[in-house]
């Protein structure tokens, strides 16, 4: 039995998992303090018997092995979890290896080993939802470096048509997630974005910024497939048009058949649905264990 958990800004989503990978069990829990959050999860784990449990969590993480800090939330707003040593909690209570990662990393692996990106050995996964994160995986293996790829914070230009083209981003302003994540859209034209009517022009402007961080991603990772997930992709209208303008910005450089069948099978949505991140605590959760065997 593997435990998974999609540590989340709002949410915790919890879940318990066979060896062949089906959910047997499933907790969700708004995220407090680690005061109160943490017990709650540790005891729903305890319910049963796990070998391992896999995190997917909200950054920024250190995922530096050799680092003091190592498997701590780092620099997150939700000061209460500030510094929080998350990796170390969960192995000191339950005894058991634990696989960790960015959030956005557990699902770029779900999408790598099961879902939209199979078969290939890259993938770009993006979320585009209160914030925007990007998830990478190079060889079949989540990217880790400096730190983690923050794709979302990539450096945008404005729109000339933007009435907000400053961008919302407390660090950087206009960078993606400062143009074009759920809240931006929602401060730039006060309305939450599932209640723009389908012809307004939030529409245009936001598939244009996606494919600025698409196009960016294409020159800089060349991921064999970019997945967009996230409560804002549910408006399925904004994937003809992120394809669109992707190929319209690439402007011919990139001589790929991707770009010349109109990346229809190559922006796509999630293979896995909702489920690539907790899907991608469980592909964590069996690594650990496979790797814990082989040490
Ligand atoms: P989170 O990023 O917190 O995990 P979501 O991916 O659901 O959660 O993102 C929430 C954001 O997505 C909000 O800003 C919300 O306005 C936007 N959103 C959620 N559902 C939709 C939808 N159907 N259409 C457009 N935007 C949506
Ligand atoms: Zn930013």
């Amino acid at each position: 039995m593997f435990g998974a958990l999609e540590a989340g800004g709002t949410k915790m989503v919890m879940a318990l998992m066979d060896s062949q990978g089906r959910e047997t069990d499933r907790k969700v829990i708004p995220t407090g303090t680690p005061e109160d959050t943490m017990p709650q999860m540790l005891a729903f784990f305890r319910s049963r018997p796990i070998d391992a449990l896999g995190v997917g969590c909200f950054g920024p993480l250190d995922l530096d092995p050799k680092s003091p800090a190592y498997g701590h939330i780092t620099r997150t707003p939700k000061l209460s979890w500030r510094d929080y040593p998350i990796l170390q909690a969960f192995r000191d209570a339950l005894h058991v290896p634990v696989g960790f990662d960015t959030d956005v990393n557990a699902a770029a692996l779900a999408e790598n080993r099961l879902g939209a990106a199979r078969g290939l050995s890259s993938c770009l996964y993006l979320t585009v939802g209160t914030g925007i994160g990007g998830g990478v995986v190079v060889n079949g293996q989540p990217v880790h470096g400096l730190m983690h790829p923050e794709v979302g914070h990539m450096l945008l230009s404005p729109d000339a048509s933007d009435p907000a083209p400053e961008g919302f981003c407390p660090y950087h302003k206009g960078c993606g997630e400062g143009l074009a994540a759920g809240p931006a859209i929602q401060k730039r034209w006060g309305l939450p974005a599932q209640q723009l009517p389908e012809g307004h022009a939030a529409w245009a402007l936001e598939a244009g910024y996606l494919a600025q961080i698409c196009a960016n991603a294409m020159m800089v990772l060349s991921p064999q497939k970019i997945i967009l997930g996230g409560g804002v992709m549910h408006q399925r209208l904004l994937f003809p048009m992120v394809r669109a303008k992707t190929i319209s910005l690439l402007n011919g450089y990139l001589p790929v058949r991707e770009v010349d069948e109109g990346l229809e099978d190559y922006i796509v949505p999630p293979g896995l649905g909702d489920a690539s991140g907790i899907t991608g605590a469980y592909l964590l959760a069996r690594d650990a264990l496979d790797n814990a065997k082989i040490q």
